[in-house]
This record gives structure tokens, sequence and C-alpha cells, in this order.
């Protein structure tokens, strides 16, 4: 059945899954949200469902008693316009979120996927002329790898998405399942040195300040994990290195929150078994993916979400 905001009304809890806004400073990106259409978005959502604060969705969701069209709000990938641009509508509505925050960024570890999206949305006209940028690059850098890649693309590759173009989907599978992650960041930052800026200086301004994530738990939203470098897919890694990106995204949350994060969103929608029982270890029983797709015998960590690009603004 395709996805659409009447999805929500069935089978199933939900939460509302949003990542980037613009205004206070921060530029307008490929399906950023407003304030004002933020507003809209949660009224729209709110009318056909049951908009719970994220608190008590977590208390519902531990002892079992969520309603099947009980929802609630959440951002992911710890970005400061949510903090300057969401965050007060939140407040103004008297209604608390789910903030999963990936911590590489404040270690000196950029979390270059989202560096890369800002970067092609201020530095191109449209995200077409960046995929062409980006074939061309590779074409020069890796030619064999590219016509590899270019016969044993799967048509259907992503189309349950159904808001990513073909170019989306081919760029995603280059990136996802051909090159390796130095491959991609070598390539990328190719590109970027030769439109004159670096990754060090975008992550200065998207990332949400430690200073604000403490501010978010202090006024009642629940901050959680969101692994800390925020892997591509995570279950490529090693069980140690699985354990390490959510106890070390712990221990960086904690420091600023004063208590440990009890819930958690799976970086990419991307988690296996291994991942679920590490997280359980971690005493982490509330977790989000990012589609909603139906999974048979979902537990607690795997509750569904509903893009913010399903949403209307209006
Ligand atoms: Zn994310």
């Amino acid at each position: 059945m395709a996805v659409s905001l009447e999805s929500i009304q069935e089978s199933g809890p939900t939460g509302l899954m949003f990542h980037h806004f613009h205004g206070s400073g921060h530029l307008k990106s490929e399906g950023s949200f407003s304030a004002e259409e933020f507003d809209r978005s949660l009224n729209s959502a709110a009318k056909i469902a049951t908009l719970l604060s994220a608190e008590t969705f977590l208390e519902k969701a531990l002892s079992r008693k969520l309603a099947e069209n009980d929802i609630c709000c959440s951002f992911d990938d710890g970005l400061q316009c949510q903090f300057d641009v969401a965050a007060p509508v939140l407040a103004a509505k008297e209604l608390k979120a789910f903030f999963f925050v990936n911590t590489g960024p404040h270690a000196g570890h950029p979390y270059v996927l989202e560096i890369f999206r800002i970067f092609r949305n201020q530095f191109f006209e449209t995200k077409e002329i960046f995929f062409t940028e980006f074939d061309t690059t590779l074409q020069t850098t890796m030619s064999e790898t590219f016509s590899t890649a270019k016969k044993s693309f799967p048509e259907d590759y992503l189309t349950v998405y159904p808001f990513y173009t073909r170019g989306d989907r081919w760029f995603r599978y280059l990136r996802d399942e051909i090159l390796t992650p130095e491959e991609y960041l070598k390539t990328m930052q190719l590109i970027i040195k030769a439109h004159g800026t670096s990754i060090d200086e975008i992550n200065q301004k998207i990332t949400m300040s430690r200073e604000s994530i403490t501010d978010l738990s202090n006024q009642g939203h629940v901050v959680g994990l969101h692994s800390h470098s925020h892997p591509t897919n995570i279950t490529r890694l090693t069980t140690a290195e699985k354990l390490s990106e959510y106890s070390v995204n712990s221990q960086y949350l904690s420091s600023y929150l004063s208590k440990a994060p009890n819930c958690m969103s799976h970086p990419n929608g991307v988690y296996d078994e291994n991942i679920l029982r590490i997280l359980r270890e971690m005493e982490i029983f509330v977790g989000f993916r990012d589609n909603m797709d139906l999974v048979v015998n979902r537990s607690n960590l795997e509750i569904r979400r509903l893009d913010s690009a399903f949403l209307p603004r209006d």
C-alpha cells in the first residue's frame, strides 16, 4: 500500500520523522520546513491521530500500552536548525519531542553525509547537476567501477521510497552499494575542494551544540541515541564496532544530559538482530525505524516512522 499521511491511522503507533528546517539563519534545503510549515504539518497529523508528547509515548511503549493511532514527533541527526526553528514551535504547542543525536560531529568526526547534503543544496542549482558532477568525477577517478555499476544497477532499487527520482536512486546505489566509505569520501572531498569550501567549515554551521542538547533535555524533550558516527550501513560493521557506535554515543549524550539516554533511532533505518541485542544489553528498549514497512513480530526497538516528506505543509 502507498504511504501517505493517512497511513498513520492504520495498524500501529508511528513516529513523525523530521530532519531539516530553514529560517533563523538556516538556509532552505531540499525538503526543509519553515517554522510555519512545521506547525501546520503537526496540526494536520494531530487531526487524524493522537499526537503524544515524547515522554508519554515512551512510557506507553515500555508498558506496551501504545494505541494503534498514537503518534509522536521526532528529529534525527542533531542539527542546530532543529533547535533554532522547530523547538520554539514545539514550546508554543507545549509538545515534547524525541531528538535522536549522533555525536561524531562533537568529537571532530563530522557527520559527512549531512554535510554533503548541505553542500549539494548550497553549491548546486539542482541535485541533478550535482549528480552529473559526481558521475563525471567518478568516471575520471574510478572508470572501471563506474561502468560495472552501470550494468549491475537494479531498476527497482529503492523504489520503496516513492519521492526519490531515478537520479537519487542511482546516486544512492553508487554511494551505498558500490563505493567503500573511503572511496565515497575521497570523491566528495575532491568535489568540495573544487568549490572552495571544506567539511570542517560546513560542520561548524550545522551541528547542534551541546548547550542546545542540554537545553532541550531541560525543557522536557527526550534526547536519544542515533549512533556515534552515523554509518551509512551500520550492519556492515563488526560486533565490537556496532557496540562502540552506541556506547560512545551514549557516553557523550550522558555527559550532556547527566543521565543515560534510554531510547534511540536507527541511522538510515538500518539494523540487524545483533544490533537489537546490543541495544537491549544497554537497556535501550524503545527504538524507531525510518519507514512505514510492515515488520513481522515488530519489537519496541522497531517502531515505524512516517517521513516528513509525506506531511502536508499548508
Ligand atoms: Zn540519521
